[in-house]
């Protein structure tokens, strides 16, 4: 029986494993498909803190599981495949073996929609990226032209954010009015550096033979007519998928799937704690999801004690 079991070894999960290792808690942390999380898939994060020169993703992440194991947490690769979290101790069944556990902290985080179209997966992290807080200050996007697919709120922000740094944002989008509130729309439409493109998806990502984004191929939905568009980076911001599946049913969500949080880190379920991207929709930050990860295990903790566990 364990007392606590993390979901997730990305920034939330890690970071809660720190804390309630260090309570003495020997929590049992779950890596998934992905362990260290969806920032092992960046070279250089220069956004966290305590870090001048920036790190690598992947660095950042073994030193935080060093960090954990350190104090006693065991980070163990496997992948949760159900869950019953219908009484206490919980249910999971983890590659196939069961786990009981008198709490749980949900880290699983969320993944990115893609396009799905040539070049998309050639060209990440060489030009095609989902996040402009994250990579638009990197030098390649510096004085380019940019283009940012989408017509939602995210995209909106993720455009004018990148204002900062091209010469030229395109925001590419499906339809002839953005989708984004009222406000976000007409500020991003008033950018002069702004341009849309409406009416147009993106089919292909130019020039996978270059081992670059040089542009991409656009299709007019209304008149079908085809062109190329010089860029040199490739904005995806058409959503996210919270890795939330496995507790539909059990877990109140919103109609996107992020599990919805009660006071602090706290889900509907007594116990059963959330951090990170797949509770925030809003952030998506790998400081923010660490410091989700922290008050789940604060919470989690002091769960246990007032729970005499
Ligand atoms: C290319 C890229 C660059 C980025 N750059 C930056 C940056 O520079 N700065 C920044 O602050 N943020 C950046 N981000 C965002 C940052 O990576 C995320 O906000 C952060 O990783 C969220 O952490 P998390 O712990 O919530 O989830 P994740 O990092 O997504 O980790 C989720 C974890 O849950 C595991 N998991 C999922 N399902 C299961 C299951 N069923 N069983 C067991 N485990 C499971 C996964 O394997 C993974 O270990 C970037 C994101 C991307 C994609």
């Amino acid at each position: 029986m364990e007392k606590v079991v993390i979901i997730g070894t990305g920034c939330a999960g890690l970071t809660a494993a720190i804390y309630t290792a260090r309570a003495n808690l020997e929590p049992l942390v779950l890596t998934g498909a992905m362990p260290g999380g969806l920032l092992t898939t960046t070279s250089i994060v220069e956004n966290y803190p305590g870090f001048p020169q920036g790190i690598d993703g992947y660095e950042l992440m073994t030193a935080m599981q060093k960090q954990a194991e350190r104090f006693g947490a065991k980070v163990k690769f496997g992948t949760v495949e159900a869950v019953d979290l219908s009484r206490r101790p919980f249910k999971l069944t983890v590659d196939g073996d069961p786990v009981e556990t008198q709490t749980l902290i949900i880290a699983s985080g969320a993944g990115h929609k893609h396009l799905g179209v040539p070049g998309e997966d050639t060209l990440e992290k060489k030009g095609v990226t989902y996040c402009a807080t994250c990579d638009g200050a990197l030098p390649m996007f510096r004085n380019q032209p940019l283009v940012v697919v989408g017509g939602g709120d995210s995209a909106c922000e993720e455009a004018t954010y990148l204002t900062r740094f091209a010469s030229t944002v395109y925001l590419i989008h499906r339809r002839d009015t953005l989708r984004a509130s009222k406000i976000m729309a007409d500020r991003t439409l008033a950018n002069p550096k702004i341009k849309p493109v409406w009416d147009s998806v993106v089919t292909e990502v130019l020039d996978a033979k270059q081992d670059k984004v040089t542009g991409v191929r656009l299709k007019n939905v209304k008149t079908g007519a085809e062109n190329v568009l010089e860029c040199a980076g490739v904005f995806v911001a058409i959503g996210h998928v919270p890795n939330t599946q496995l507790f539909k049913g059990q877990l109140d969500m919103d109609d996107n799937g992020y599990i919805t949080r009660r006071e602090g880190s706290q889900t509907g379920v007594a116990g059963v704690f959330v951090a990170g991207d797949c509770s925030d929709h809003v952030y998506r930050q790998a400081i923010t999801a660490a410091g989700m990860g922290c008050a789940a295990a604060i919470d989690a903790e002091r769960f246990l004690a007032s729970s005499n566990q």
